[in-house]
This record gives C-alpha cells, structure tokens and sequence, in this order.
C-alpha cells in the first residue's frame, strides 16, 4: 500500500509516521510531478484550507487529485482535509475538492474552544481520543454520506464510499484507530 500525503503546508508528517507505523508506505505529494507515481490512496492533513485550496490550483494538482478521487481512489481528509473535500462551505462561496456530499462549517467551535480535547464514539472503532483545533464540523450531510462519529452534538466524522472524513486530528493522539480503520476498511 502507497498512500501519497498532501505535503504543502499542515501536519503532514505525523500523518507519515503514523501510516508507516501500520506498515504503509508512504511519499510527500509538493508538486504535480509527484503524483505521477503509483499511488493506492491519498492523506489530506489538517492545516489551513484556503492556503492548500490556493497552493492546489497554483502548483496544478487541484484537477488531477480531484479526478483520482472521483474515479474512487480512497481518501483520508483530516480538518483543513475535510473543508478541502466538501462539496460546499457554509457561508463561503470557495468549493476546493469538492467531492464529499457535506457542507462544512469552518473554525466551527469559534474563538474560545478553538482546540480542545474530547473522548468520543466512532462507527466501527469505539471510544478514541479527538484532538480538535481551530475545527471545522459537518453542518449538514447529504445522503450518500454516512456519520461516523458526533462530538457535542456536531457531526465530526464521516465516510461515503472511499472518502473518509474527520474534523479532529488522529495523528495528533497516540491513538492509531482511525489511520488502521482508513488502511483497511476503506482502502481495501
Ligand atoms: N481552520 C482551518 C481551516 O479552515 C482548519 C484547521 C486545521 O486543519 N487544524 O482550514
């Protein structure tokens, strides 16, 4: 398994350590050239989506990892990752991806509980550790998604065939469940 990690800008690298401490392989996606290589899935990291929207279009790979993603390469979006796969962007014109069948809500927690910790359910896991900053959450999910997991009351996960979605950062936490659920059940 090749898993190609979206290395402009956020935190890619822990999304690295943590693929490869569950036995996949992976490389740093910086310039077009770079996925010209044989990939199985793609890692989109948290960071700021705006900036990595802007980078996408700028460095020529918007169309062509959106084109992967539409003919089923599996996909991971962690925060920004999220807000960069949803087909709209509540309050905000900017479509980036756009290949998930969700309206995000971007820096959704406001100002004071712009990162926090949490403890919550996930579809399939159980019971993991969520590390939320500056979040967004999943205002509203169209019906060829499915919610994987809820943190007070806001809908923070979610897949829809091989997109997987997460407003919360697994690679923050020592907790590998969620990077093991994309590795093999989505992947697969
Ligand atoms: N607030 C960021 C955005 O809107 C997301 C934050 C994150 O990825 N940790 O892109």
């Amino acid at each position: 398994m090749r898993v190609g990690v979206l290395a402009l800008q956020g935190a890619f690298i822990e999304h690295e350590k943590m693929l490869e401490s569950l036995g996949a392989e992976t490389f740093e996606i910086r310039q077009r050239r770079d996925i010209d290589q044989s990939m199985d899935a793609i890692v989109l990291p948290g960071g700021e989506s705006t900036v990595m929207g802007k980078l996408l279009n700028e460095l020529d790979l918007m169309n062509p990892v959106r084109d992967f993603i539409k003919s089923g390469m599996p996909v991971f979006g962690t925060c920004a990752g999220l807000i960069l796969l949803a087909e709209k962007i509540y309050d905000d014109k900017a479509v980036h991806i756009g290949t998930m069948n969700i309206t995000a809500r971007r820096n959704a927690y406001g100002r004071q509980l712009g990162s926090f910790n949490a403890k919550e359910e996930f579809k399939g896991i159980g019971e993991i550790p969520m590390a939320f900053i500056r979040a967004p959450y999943i205002e509203e999910i169209g019906e060829k998604a499915e919610v994987l997991a809820v943190c007070e009351g806001k809908i923070v996960a979610a897949r829809q065939d091989k997109q997987l979605v997460t407003a919360f950062h697994p690679e923050l936490t020592d907790d590998i469940s969620v990077h093991k659920y994309f590795l093999e059940e989505i992947c697969r």
